[in-house]
């Protein structure tokens, strides 16, 4: 081991606990003793001086008592030219420093909480919990922690594209004499924020402690790990939880003494610059420091010291691909070309095919490339997918249709949204710059089918339409295979099964969200019913489509179970700790983003409204479609409105503890169109006892205000006008 480093850490901790005593006197005589000190919304206090001691700073005196415990650690500083062969008074030093580091932290949120339109400081527990259950299941291994500035603002990038390659969080903290690596990817238009995984926690290198600060909430809330508890805490770190420190460019005496507290979790320190290095091992898996790593290669190496696995499909696109990049949006300003939303006709349709009849990886444009449209341009798209295989059955059609939307938004660069014929995709300049074309939507739909579904898929074919004619003739051959899906469900109900399934397919983007699909309430994008449900849970066990025994019934008209309420907490993370199948207004299901309608609660009709996602225009709640859509979704349970799959609103349980089908006082002029036949077919039911009641539904003929609506609605004899209040 090295003498410098040792010598340059000790030294860096005793500064950085002068500063934290400087800091506290200072945070002391400015606010007072008693003054609150927190981090926002958590329950571990300053969470490494909670995590490895069990000391609650909860007001501004509580730190002197940390203060004290940092000063404790402190070794002495090695007289020159000597040094102690072993480890002990490095990792004492590095303890000391992130001591001191949340002290100064805690410090600013007293007075000034480090936040501003670039740093984002300390995650919430909410966003601890959200996350960190990612390290736990292993949908990401760990994160780097990242700091220092890389040589141009691309190489900066470029590194960064391949952390989050490897499903790492990049949290970011630190700068070289004033400038951070946040800037140099704000210059090259790198979205920055939790969605992206892309974190910029402060500018100052104490910030480092809201990286080691989650780790060990993340020990204490997954790993069982009790306050006070360090050495579990930490085993749990160095054992489960992949993280490393990334320094680019020049470390200080500073960074050498928080690396020395992060060694303490296992975490080792990679360089590119010549630092001296710490090769034998001990505490971490492998290294504790290795430096000189040229940027091109450093990220490699650091998945080799921390000793990571990660198994990447090379998917044959021009561009990264992950899962990373499934929260990135497209602006207008961004985008080179879009199909669908609403411009042009646009849709996804997988079907089965005979091991003979198809070639594997058969892919095809139908109609002009990307090189043939101008940017801005829209084109009509139909994605047409031919599966074949040995296990194959046409009942996992839907499912591997339904996987569609995640495998193109894992493409970084490409947006995606909805599924079956409301399919809205985007391909950023980014993207188009780097060759992609429309050609490589087919080679990543093909790629991961292939790699991600090995017992049922053998061949994939793709043939991607986009002329107008070819479009609208698959489209139609589409929607009857829509159709004839939605109706095999037709004859079951609710009551004639004992279980019912879960999706959490959108938890990639709304990560508290958690579908409940029954028989009569498929789930809300409209592309997954029970038999569905069903299929996917044979083909993947452990996928995201689970069984949900109900149990004991507690209300059957708003629709309780217990036992599905205790799934729901448990798949949401604790957020949503019950929930109303009947109902809208208490409890309703979480709505993630992809539902085809909204239904809103009128106050004045004493009714509700269905828009579904192609009405553009007003509605009778005050808001389109879109807002409507950022209002209610995102995972969100809002009391009054839920996100539907078109078909719940010809079921019988659709919102029937609050009176059902008969609440529904208006639709768009197209939508009752769409669905003709089968409300036609609905109002002949005996609970609706009224063959006119299409009639009597307004519409944005009638009016898009309740003003406008309800003399209409009292002229026709709305039912809902003499129902029960609603609220
Ligand atoms: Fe699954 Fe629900 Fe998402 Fe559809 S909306 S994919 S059913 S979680
Ligand atoms: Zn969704």
């Amino acid at each position: 081991m090295s003498r410098i480093i040792a010598t340059g850490a000790i030294k860096g901790a005793y500064k950085e606990v002068a500063e934290a005593e400087r800091m506290f006197s200072e945070t002391v005589e400015a606010a007072g003793a008693t003054a609150a000190v927190e981090f926002p919304n958590t329950g571990y206090y300053l969470p490494i001086i909670y995590a490895l001691t069990g000391h609650k700073v909860e007001k501004v005196e509580d730190m002197a008592k940390a203060l004290e415990l940092a000063k404790d650690l402190l070794p002495p500083v090695p007289r020159q030219g000597h040094w102690v062969p072993y480890l002990g008074h490095t990792l004492d030093a590095g303890i000391a420093t992130l001591f001191a580091g949340e002290i100064i932290e805690g410090c600013k949120y007293v007075a000034n909480p480090p936040v501003d339109d670039m740093w984002l400081g300390a995650a919430d527990d909410v966003i601890m919990r959200e996350r960190g259950v990612e390290f736990v299941d292993g949908t990401a291994p760990g994160f780097c922690a990242l700091t220092g500035i890389a040589s141009t603002s691309e190489m900066a990038d470029q590194i960064v594209v391949e952390l989050l390659q490897k499903n790492l969080y990049v949290w970011m903290s630190g700068h070289i004499e004033g400038r951070t690596i946040t800037e140099q990817l704000m210059e090259v238009d790198r979205q920055l924020g939790w969605d992206t995984r892309i974190v910029p926690y402060g500018k100052e290198m104490s910030a480092t402690v809201y990286s080691l600060g989650f780790a060990a909430r993340a020990a204490m809330s997954f790993g069982g790990a009790q306050p006070g508890d360090f050495s579990k805490i930490l085993r749990y770190n160095k054992n489960r939880i992949f993280a490393f420190v990334l320094a680019l460019d020049y470390v200080d005496e500073q960074k050498y003494a928080y690396a020395a507290g992060a060694i303490n979790y296992g975490f080792p320190t990679i360089a590119n610059t010549k630092t001296p290095e710490i090769l034998p091992t001990g505490v971490c898996t492998y290294e504790h420091v290795v430096s000189d790593i040229e940027e091109k290669d450093i990220v490699q190496k650091c998945v080799e010291v921390r000793g990571l696995k990660i198994q990447i499909a090379e998917i044959p696109i021009p561009m990264a691909f992950g899962p990373a990049f499934e929260g990135e949006v497209i602006r207008k300003d961004d985008m080179y070309m879009q199909f669908g939303g609403n411009i042009t006709p646009a849709f996804e349709y997988v079907m089965m095919k005979e091991i003979s009849e198809i070639d594997d990886h058969d892919i095809q444009v139908v109609g002009p490339e990307i090189d043939d449209v101008e940017e801005g341009a829209a084109l009509p798209l139909g994605i047409v997918v031919e599966v074949a295989g040995r296990k194959m059955q046409e009942d996992f059609e839907s499912i591997l249709e339904r996987q569609i939307h995640h495998l193109i938004n894992g493409a970084e660069g490409i947006w995606h949204m909805g599924q079956r014929d409301i399919v809205w995709t985007r391909i950023s300049k980014k993207a188009q710059s780097k060759g992609f074309k429309i050609r490589h939507y087919g080679e990543i739909i093909h790629a991961k089918l292939i790699n991600d579904f090995p017992s049922i898929v053998d061949k994939v074919k793709v043939t991607i339409y986009t002329n107008p004619e070819d479009v609208e003739k698959w489209l139609g051959i589409a929607r009857q295979a829509y159709r004839y899906r939605d109706e095999k469900t037709a004859g079951m109900t609710d009551e004639s099964v004992d279980t019912f399934y879960s999706c959490t397919l959108c938890q990639s983007f709304a990560p508290t969200h958690v579908c409940i699909i029954s028989p009569q309430r498929l789930g809300l994008c409209g592309a997954y019913n029970w038999l569905d449900g069903k299929a996917a849970y044979e083909i993947d066990p452990t996928g995201p489509n689970q069984p949900v025994k109900k149990g004991d019934c507690t209300d059957e008209v708003k629709g309780s179970w217990p036992a599905i309420d205790e799934f729901v907490k448990d798949k949401s993370g604790g957020t949503v700790e019950s929930v109303f199948m009947y109902t809208m207004m208490e409890d309703p299901m979480t709505s993630c983003g992809c539902f085809e309608c909204i239904v809103a609660f009128l106050p004045m009709c004493n009714g509700v409204m269905i828009v579904n996602r192609e009405h553009t225009g007003e509605t009778p709640c005050g808001m389109a479609f879109s807002t409507l859509a950022n209002t209610v979704g995102g995972g969100n349970v809002t009391p009054g409105f839920i996100g539907i799959g078109k078909v719940y609103i010809t079921s019988k349980k659709f919102i029937s503890a609050d009176g059902g089908f008969k609440r529904v006082v208006w639709m768009p002029k197209a939508l009752k169109e769409t669905l003709a036949e089968q409300l036609e077919k609905r109002v002949q039911d005996e609970d609706i006892g009224d063959p006119d009641f299409i009639s009597k539904i307004a519409d944005e003929e009638v009016g898009t205000t309740e003003e406008e609506i309800l003399p209409w609605l009292e002229e026709k004899g709305h039912p809902a006008l003499t129902m029960d209040p609603m609220f």
